[in-house]
């Protein structure tokens, strides 16, 4: 995991989410990690584009990146990833049908990246829908924001989404259950 940069944030945390950052294998730093206001708040809200460590010591920083990128090494492997996010998991490890573990293995993932530390209470269905309830401890307000919205992508995406199958679904309304599923799916219920 060399060469590793570690830097001071240019606005404190406020955009970062902690005063240090530590980056992988680069001699440049991107120009709006360290750029004006907009810039750094659009780089810092992305999520995934970026493996960056950040903690209020240089230290927090670098053991930040490398949760971020041991967690990155899951990447592509569906049912490896599945795993580890189960072992995130409190007492309740069950989840969704299949069609939905990329949302929830992509949600996991930008969450990470924004705070590598963040707790996995429940991931289930509701009314045809993926419900993700976490919880961090990011005393940063820019950290939490983009948590939430990330997470209401892929609970938004889950609508439209086959629970079973992951192709293209719509709500099913019947008798004994209500769920997101696609054509054949529906019908071979
Ligand atoms: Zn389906």
């Amino acid at each position: 995991m060399y060469p590793v940069v570690i830097r001071q944030s240019r606005y404190s945390g406020v955009y970062e989410g902690g005063r240090w950052f530590a980056m992988l294998n680069t001699d440049n730093v991107p120009e709006d990690a360290i750029g004006d206001d907009m810039d750094c708040m659009v780089f810092w809200s992305s999520g995934i584009e970026n493996i960056i460590g950040v903690g209020d010591d240089p230290n927090e920083a670098f053991a930040d990146l490398r949760r971020k990128y041991e967690d990155m090494n899951y990447i592509g492997d569906e049912t490896q990833a599945i795993e580890k996010l189960r072992a995130k998991m409190g007492e309740d490890k069950t989840l969704p049908g299949p069609g939905w573990n990329h949302i929830i293995l992509r949600c996991d993932r930008r969450l990470t990246m924004l705070d590598s530390e963040y707790e996995i209470f429940q991931i289930k269905e509701k009314f045809g829908a993926l419900r993700y309830y976490y919880k961090t401890n990011s005393k940063y307000r820019a950290v939490v924001e983009a948590m939430a919205k990330y997470v209401d992508e892929a609970e938004i995406e889950s609508m439209y989404t086959c629970e079973e199958c992951g192709e293209r679904g719509s709500l099913r309304r019947e008798i004994v259950y209500r769920k997101t599923l696609c054509e054949s799916c529906h019908a071979s219920r």
